[in-house]
This record gives C-alpha cells, sequence and structure tokens, in this order.
C-alpha cells in the first residue's frame, strides 16, 4: 500500500487517481496486516484497489467525472465495493473516467484525460473509456487491481488499450447496487486486473447475490480460480465472419489469426461460425443506451445532489433545472440526453426505441444459437485499432468515437460474459487485446480460455 501510494504522487501527469485516500488505504492496510497474522485472510485482504469514480464511497467523493456531482459524498458504499472491502481490500482512491461512463477515450471526464502510460513517442494517447483511469492506473502500477464497469465495451476496450485483463461479466452476476446508473439493462461492473489469475480471484471477490438490486442473480459464485486449468481440449471456438469487418487493420487480422492458432495448439476445435445481426448492434446500443441514460440522468436537478447553478431574479424552478444541467452536464452527456430523449418521445418511440429492442432480441438470439449449436466460446478482436491519440477522435464526428465499440456492444446487448486479454503489440509497441465472449454464466470458463491466450 505505501509503495503504491507514493507511486501514485509521483504519477501525477497520467491524471489517474482524482480523489486519493492514503489515510484510508493506511488503515485499511493495518487492518489487513492483523487479519494476516491472525490467519483470517482471503486472496484479496490487503490488495491496494483504485476505485473507478462511478461507484458510490461512503464519506469519499464519487463524482461519475461530471461537474454535476460535485462535492457529493455518498452516505453509503456499493455494495461491490463493501464486499471488496469485507474481503481485507484497501482502497487507494478514485480513479477517473467518462463523465458518467460515456466515451472511448476518458476526454469527456471533468478532471480533464487521462493519459495512457504506454508511451513509444511523442504521442500522448488515451487509456480508452470509460474506465480510462482504471485502466492506466494499473498499467501504471499505481495499483494491483481496479475496478471498472462496461456498458458497451468501458472495461474491455480500455484493458485492450493498456495492456490489461479486463472482465465484463454476466449481466446480473455483479450487483449494480450503488453504482451511478448509465444505462441499467447494459451496465455491469468488473475486475481490471495484471494478470487472468487476478481477475478470477478479484471478480469472485466482487459478486454476491444482493436483494437491493432486482436484476442480481440468485446463483452460487463458482471458484473462478479453480477454473483456471488451461485445459480448453475438445472445446469448441467460433470465429465470427461478421467481424472481419471492411477495412480492418491489417495488425489486428494476425493478432486475431495469431490468438485462434493458440487455442487450436491448446486442443481446442476452431469453427466458422454466423452471428447475423451484428451490423445492427452499434446502432441499435446507441438507441437503448441513450433512451435509459436520459431516464437515469433526469435525477440530477439540483435539488438532491451536487451542483446547483446560481439563479438570477425571477428565476423559478424550471430555471433553475435548465441551468443547474447546462452548467452540470457535459456536451457529450448532453447529447445522450437530447437522443434519449428524442426516442423516447411519443411520436418517435416506436420507429427508434422499440425497433433497437427487437434488433437487440435478434442479436441475443444470434449467440443463443450458437451457444446451442454447441460453441463454447467466441474469439473476436477487443478494438478496431491500438490506443488513438488524445484528441485524435473527440475532434472528429462523434460516430468516429461510436465505431471503436464495435466488437464489444454486442456482449452487453447479448447481456453475456466478455473478456480482453492483452495478447500482442502492433509495430509501434503499443499493446492490442483479443476478446472472449462465454457463455451465460460461465465465466470461470471464460477465463480458463483467456488463460491460455495469456
Ligand atoms: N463507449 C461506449 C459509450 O460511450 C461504452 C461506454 C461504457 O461501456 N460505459 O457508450
Amino acid at each position: 500500500t505505501e509503495a503504491c501510494l507514493s507511486a501514485i504522487e509521483g504519477a501525477g501527469v497520467l491524471n489517474a487517481f482524482v480523489h486519493k485516500t492514503p489515510e484510508i488505504a493506511l488503515d485499511q492496510a493495518r487492518a489487513a496486516d492483523a487479519r494476516i497474522k491472525a490467519g483470517d485472510a482471503p486472496a484479496m485482504c490487503g490488495i491496494p484497489l483504485g476505485i473507478k469514480d462511478l461507484f458510490c464511497t461512503k464519506g469519499v467523493a464519487s463524482q461519475a467525472a461530471s461537474n454535476i456531482l460535485e462535492g457529493f459524498k455518498p452516505e453509503y458504499e456499493s455494495t461491490v465495493t463493501q464486499n471488496l472491502w469485507d474481503a481485507g481490500a484497501v482502497m487507494l482512491g478514485k480513479l477517473s473516467m467518462d463523465e458518467f461512463a460515456m466515451g472511448s477515450s476518458n476526454e469527456t471526464a471533468c478532471y480533464g484525460p487521462v493519459v495512457n502510460p504506454w508511451k513509444v513517442d511523442d504521442v500522448q494517447r488515451t487509456p480508452g473509456g470509460s474506465s480510462g483511469g482504471s485502466a492506466a492506473a494499473v498499467a501504471a502500477d499505481l495499483c494491483l487491481a481496479a475496478t471498472g464497469t462496461d456498458t458497451g465495451g468501458s472495461i474491455r476496450q480500455p484493458a485492450a488499450f493498456t495492456g490489461i485483463v479486463g472482465i465484463k461479466p454476466t449481466y446480473g452476476r455483479v450487483s449494480r447496487w450503488g453504482v451511478v446508473a448509465f444505462a441499467s439493462s447494459l451496465d455491469q461492473a468488473g475486475p481490471m486486473t495484471k494478470s487472468v489469475r487476478d481477475a478470477a480471484i478479484m471478480l469472485g471477490t466482487m459478486c454476491s447475490h444482493d436483494p437491493k438490486d432486482s436484476t442480481s442473480a440468485d446463483i452460487p459464485v463458482p471458484d473462478f480460480e479453480a477454473a483456471l486449468t488451461g485445459d480448453i481440449r475438445g472445446k469448441k471456438i467460433g470465429i465470427p465472419k461478421e467481424y472481419r469487418m471492411d477495412g480492418m487493420p491489417a495488425e489486428i487480422e494476425k493478432l486475431w489469426a495469431e490468438g485462434t492458432a493458440m487455442l487450436k495448439d491448446a486442443g481446442a476445435e476452431i469453427v466458422d461460425i454466423s452471428l447475423p445481426h451484428t451490423k445492427y448492434a452499434l446502432p441499435a446500443y446507441y438507441v437503448v443506451a441513450p433512451a435509459e441514460a436520459s431516464s437515469n440522468l433526469a435525477r440530477y436537478d439540483g435539488v438532491r445532489y451536487g451542483h446547483r447553478a446560481k439563479l438570477g431574479k425571477g428565476d423559478g424552478i424550471t430555471e433553475m433545472y435548465e441551468k443547474t444541467r447546462a452548467e452540470g452536464f457535459g456536451p457529450e452527456v448532453q447529447r445522450r440526453v437530447m437522443i434519449g430523449t428524442y426516442v423516447l418521445s411519443a411520436g418517435f418511440y416506436d420507429a427508434y426505441y422499440n425497433r433497437a429492442r427487437k434488433v437487440r432480441a435478434l442479436i441475443k438470439r444470434d449467440f443463443d444459437q450458437a451457444f446451442a449449436a454447441g460453441i463454447d466460446a467466441i474469439l473476436t478482436p477487443a478494438t478496431p485499432s491500438s490506443a488513438f491519440g488524445l484528441g485524435e477522435m473527440a475532434e472528429a464526428d462523434p460516430v468516429e468515437m461510436y465505431l471503436n465499440d464495435v466488437f464489444t456492444v454486442t456482449v452487453n446487448l447479448a447481456g453475456l460474459p466478455g473478456i480482453s486479454v492483452p495478447v500482442g503489440l502492433d509495430s509501434k509497441g503499443l499493446p492490442l487485446g483479443l476478446q472472449l465472449i462465454g457463455r451465460p454464466w460461465e465465466e470461470g470458463d471464460l477465463l480458463n480460455h483467456a488463460y491460455v491466450l495469456e
């Protein structure tokens, strides 16, 4: 813990830790020492962690990287972080992210961008997003692991951009209680770690059935670490042809082929599969996610939390809402709220929101059919490129940024577990990741496949 705290002090340029909690960390570390001495120490005991700013941590600023939550210190702890503290883990502080987890580059954070610690030339690159602070902090050894959340790829894409492991569990595996909601039917928290084994251990600690989240599944949490045998003989790996996009960089193609060969060498059978509705995933996601976001973000009204705008003479409650939300939300969040409100409006609900929900069901059915045909895991690239330069995408059309999620959003729409594993470097020397998608509730098996790729 002390080594991490001093590394954090020396790593200001990365801008990953935005609220530091050294006193809490040292208290928890001392308590962990005592537990270890007493012989009552689970695997996470004494492990120093960074926590994404989206998690409510009692008495500690939890801002979702938004000005609208400035000064907000929750009265309660999220279930996921409570599970980690109960196991003896240590909180070093809160990590930057895209505002309300909307973005793929960490550039929408009210704290300014996070810098990717991978430096191969003069370019400052993004660590990805929205869990960019988590990814940068783990990759730069500021913490041993971090929590992330993933609505459309926000654990897996930053993991790929920084050469670490990130798993989004099956929807319902991890409690959403106390995690600031973005798109409730898609959001899941998960670990971001240096290795597959760490991911297995930390995921096991984060999971629990939680009556406070009605979508939290009441099923046993297996020992994910015990699943890491490295034996995948006879497993069937699906390679979906629709993920071979036009204009895909040759380096990504090559990495994908290498990953396929690694799984084959380990005794798995490689099967070409089709997931025909893949091309509709991105448009469906960018209707469903903003729709849910516009509803979830209605609560930030200047009354209940954080920031309230200064009002002029004669301003009433309407002006208070309008000014507070105009000042408090950044441009990307405002764009999502407007898109979401539009697609849910009486005149357009059927054409957009309902249509997107139907497409979502078809995307899920594609996966169901592949698994019913005996596929155990699906291998795809995690991202369409390695980490891009800061400013490079943010200045372009916002749709350019959305295209980054092309390989990851399908997994959230279908509620499946997905993991990003670092598998190689591109010609510039930047990390690249592959994604494995698993059967629902089979995170152990998924992690074991990832273990072979690592
Ligand atoms: N990049 C996607 C978005 O902006 C996904 C974000 C996420 O998973 N939180 O919506």
